[in-house]
């Protein structure tokens, strides 16, 4: 078995993860397995620049490989040049992404390239735990430098030491999708975020949290909710673009803009780094989804009957859900495919909530796992939202507990995962994690 650790500590540090795993499991190594995610503090040299100081999320993966360990190595090194980090940088400093390789079964290898098991791996105490935690508590002491420090000096050292203190434990799988509605009339949080200084505050509230990517909304789709037009929807979207600018350039934030109107969606496509188009009414035409097959933008969709919801219009009570899902699905795809968006981009999302009894759409989400088929990523967006009701009687607001519960269910089905309390996911995930 061989167990490599990544680490990042700039731009978006989940999503860099994400890719180096992607990019390993593509070529690399077979039957991945991943830890949970941890942040640290950077350990660095006394006189290192204080711009340096930036937290690491650090993570372990294990799998196997036919490759010989030198071959390996390039391999990795190679992926961290492909995800952009620099062939030559100065040691110690902040990283894009750094594949170390911790161990390769019980192999000893020490020459100027490469050294197994990592020479630093008895004083990373993170590691340790990482490893611990995915069930591997004795990793060859003997032939790593220093000695391995005790089950309880590395518990100590992960609870108690400033260093190795991990300040955040993170999920990789599925990704989740932050929702922040600037609105006053949301169902959930209309009214929270409605000026651009409270839901640019949210949005890095999110990514601090583990958000891979933030959904902002302008447009309320609840039902009743009356549809503002695209002149509002600008004016709303716009101060809190304008103020993530930068970060999206840079990549440090992947933003997902909710809209169904062309002429906005051209505009922000032209004028800012749109990492997601969310439409959730589905109806675009051919112009707007060139463009953004053009921009390499990705392109979610949503099944639905009506936007906003109208509350008395349902798929017939006899139909098979999934199965009108599916033929949907199949058919957006052929229609998206041959209009240039490459299958990678494409994000289905089955519109829980969106002209579906509560019935139906807990059909849909015991189902879920079918809309593999189609061969997109899924999202699926369920959180808070009315059909819960079935299940208990708190408010919108109040039902994160099912949403999450819900959430633990579908997470080994889905690619992402749209959600309002992103904190709360991250911890049940990676409890969960724990011991599955
Ligand atoms: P670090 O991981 O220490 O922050 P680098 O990723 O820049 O720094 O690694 C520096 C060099 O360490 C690599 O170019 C590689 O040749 C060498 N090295 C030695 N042993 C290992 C190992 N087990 N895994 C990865 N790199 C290693
Ligand atoms: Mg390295």
């Amino acid at each position: 078995m061989i167990y490599i650790s990544l680490g990042s500590n700039l731009g978006s540090r989940i999503n860099n993860l994400r890719h180096a795993v992607d990019l390993i499991s593509e070529g690399i190594l077979s039957n991945i397995r991943c830890s949970n995610i941890i942040e640290t503090e950077a350990i660095l040299p006394k006189n290192a620049p204080p711009a340096w100081n930036k937290p690491f999320l650090n993570m372990v993966i294990s799998g196997e490989a036919k490759l010989s360990p030198h071959a390996l190595l390039t391999g990795l090194k190679a992926i961290e040049q492909e995800i952009g980090r620099p062939a030559v940088y100065e040691k110690w400093s902040p990283r894009i992404i750094d594949l170390d390789i911790l161990l390769i079964d019980d192999a000893q290898l020490d020459d100027p390239q490469l050294t197994i098991p990592h020479p630093e791996l008895n004083n990373r105490p993170f590691l340790l735990h990482l490893l611990a935690m995915m069930g591997l508590q004795n990793c060859h002491p003997q032939a790593c430098s220093g000695s391995k420090p005790t089950d309880s000096e590395i518990l100590n050292q992960v609870q108690d030491d400033r260093l190795y203190r991990p300040t955040k434990s993170l999920s990789l799988h599925p990704a989740l999708v932050g929702i922040v509605n600037v609105t006053p009339d949301s169902f959930s949080d209309g009214g929270l975020y409605n000026n651009t200084d409270q839901a640019v505050e949210k949005i890095w509230e999110l990514a601090r949290n583990g958000a891979s990517v933030i959904d902002i909304g302008a447009q309320s789709t609840r039902p009743g909710a009356g549809i503002i037009g695209p002149g509002l929807e600008y004016q709303r979207l716009k101060p809190v673009l304008d103020s993530l600018a930068g970060p999206m350039d840079s990549g440090d934030l992947q933003i997902s803009v909710d809209s169904f109107w062309p002429e906005i969606i051209h505009k922000l496509l032209s004028d800012y780094q749109i990492s997601w188009i969310n439409d959730v009414k589905g109806e675009l035409d051919d112009d707007t989804l060139k463009m953004i097959a053009d921009k390499k933008c990705k392109y979610c969709i949503m099944h639905s009957l009506s936007v906003p919801v109208n509350s008395s219009e349902f798929l017939p009570s006899d139909a098979n859900a999934m199965s009108v899902i599916k033929e949907w699905g199949s058919r957006t795809i052929e229609r998206l495919l041959k209009l240039g968006l490459a299958l990678d981009n494409i994000i289905l999302d089955p519109g829980i909530g969106f002209g579906k009894t509560p019935y139906q759409n807990l059909d849909i989400l015991r189902s879920i796992s079918e809309l593999k088929i189609l061969g997109t990523q899924i999202m699926i967006g369920h959180s808070r939202k009315s059909y819960i009701s079935a299940l208990c009687n708190a408010k919108a607001i109040d039902r994160d507990l099912e949403t999450i519960a819900i959430s633990l269910g579908l997470m080994h089905d889905v690619d992402f995962l749209r959600v309002h309390d992103v904190e709360g996911h991250m911890r049940a995930m990676v409890a969960y994690n724990a011991v599955t």
